[in-house]
């Protein structure tokens, strides 16, 4: 397997990543690359992105509209800066919609509370039945290995079934996620939302209608109705457009994270988590760790992976320390995956039966009975491309004293805030 000379990404990564041919750097870190270059013109994006929400306004006052455009949130820092900006910064009535994938950490309820206290902004909260959950998540896990695909089809659907009922045109996304792993796309493109990338690649493929047919009737239309598409006539009535906040600001999670820590309390977790080193990110969700274990039995590598490799990208962890989370964290079986398979009546053998066809050939093998790696980026540490490769570590360092309420170190643990939702890990996940 080929692994990227600067971060941590194997060829195989999802969605399709791109190696250099010179110098072996993937494509996710030429896009961050990309961010940095002096060549964009950061302002003139603000100027654009001012322009329009101007228009947002100006829209909503001729609709009667109090809301003048809509934030998905789910309660994490991105949520809070996102409100933070257009509400504070931009002046602007933002009507916050939220789905409810109920599988919720107990940190993530009382973020979310946060978030709508400190903001003052109004909230429709879309909460899935846990009935028709566990039918989609057990259907999907066995159909394509994924059990959260209702939480990608929910927040990418929920918002506009809001903006056609509501009448609100704008709906206004955090970063564009696939463009930040991998660079699929360039940050001259603008791109907005589309239904296409909704569909292909949030919903792997699947509209409501392919899980009635190829479930043989098990899931049923009333089991989907958070997930069906508002049709086009409607759409196009209201003039929805989704548009992405990265495109016009530089984006650097670490620092929004500090920042609404400061201004609005978010709160980070203090215990360790199981799959990841991050404290800030992702910890709404209860299922992360079970489904990011189902990415490392795919395709070996996880969260860790992930994370390590923005720490590596912003200059903030070298890449041997990158290694050494990714052979701490990625193989480790997280402790929810029984909590899930008892909500999804499944065995574990049976779940590890289901995942097999699933497992990619160029990673694992099957030696004795036993599935193994062939490869992984820690058989990958120096080469001349990984040293022509290296940026120059910045001194915001990510295991510094500094940092330690924002990323796990075993030396230097973070101090407990005295409330047990984020001191504290529950195998049980929050409904509500
Ligand atoms: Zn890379």
């Amino acid at each position: 397997m080929k692994y990227c000379a600067r971060c941590l990404y194997p060829e195989n990564a999802k969605p399709t990543i791109i190696f250099d041919d010179d110098d072996g750097i993937c494509s996710g870190c030429k896009y961050h690359e990309s961010r940095q270059n002096l060549s964009v013109d950061w302002e003139q994006r603000e100027q654009m992105f001012v322009q329009l929400l101007s228009e947002a306004r100006a829209q909503a006052q001729q609709r009667n509209n109090i809301y003048d455009c809509i934030i998905p949130v789910s309660g994490g820092k991105d949520s809070h800066y996102q409100v933070y900006l257009l509400k504070e910064k931009y002046g602007m009535n933002p009507l916050l919609v939220t789905f409810n994938h109920v599988f919720n950490t107990a940190s993530g309820v009382k973020n979310l509370q946060n978030l709508v206290e400190k903001s003052g902004c109004d909230l429709v909260r879309v909460t899935a039945n846990p009935n028709s959950v566990k039918k989609i998540a057990r259907f999907m896990l066995e159909t394509v290995g994924d059990l959260t695909w209702h939480y990608h089809a929910g927040i990418r659907t929920v918002p506009f079934q809001v903006a056609v009922e509501k009448n609100i045109p704008l709906i206004v996304w955090g970063e564009h996620g696939f463009a930040e792993l991998t660079g699929v796309v360039s940050l001259e493109d603008f791109v907005e939302f589309t239904k296409w990338t909704r569909k292909e690649h949030d919903m792997r493929g699947y509209e409501p209608e392919d899980l009635i047919k190829k479930s043989g009737g098990v899931i049923s239309i009333k089991d989907l109705a958070p997930y069906v598409y508002p049709f086009d006539h409607a759409i196009e009535r209201v003039g929805v457009r989704g548009i992405y906040i990265s495109n016009f600001f530089d984006w650097n999670a670490k620092q929004h994270a500090e920042e609404m820590i400061e201004k609005w309390g978010f709160g980070t977790i203090s215990y360790k988590r199981e799959r990841s080193f991050n404290l800030y990110s992702k910890i709404e969700d209860h299922a992360n760790d079970v489904h990011d274990y189902l990415k490392y039995l795919k395709f070996g590598y996880g969260r860790a992976t992930d994370d390590a490799s923005m720490e590596i990208r912003h200059g903030r962890m070298s890449r041997e320390q990158g290694i050494d989370m990714v052979k701490q964290y990625d193989p480790i079986e997280p402790k929810t995956l029984e909590t899930y398979l008892k909500f999804l009546d499944l065995s574990k053998a049976a779940f590890y039966q289901m995942i097999e066809p699933m497992r990619d050939p160029l990673i694992w093998e099957k030696k004795k009975g036993q599935w193994q790696v062939k490869d992984c980026v820690s058989n990958h540490l120096t080469t001349m491309d990984t040293i022509a490769a290296k940026l120059d570590l910045i001194p915001d360092r990510t295991f510094s004293t500094k940092n330690r309420h924002l990323y796990y170190n075993a030396d230097n643990p973070p101090e407990k805030r005295g409330d047990p939702a984020f001191d504290e890990f529950n195998l049980k996940f929050v409904t509500l």
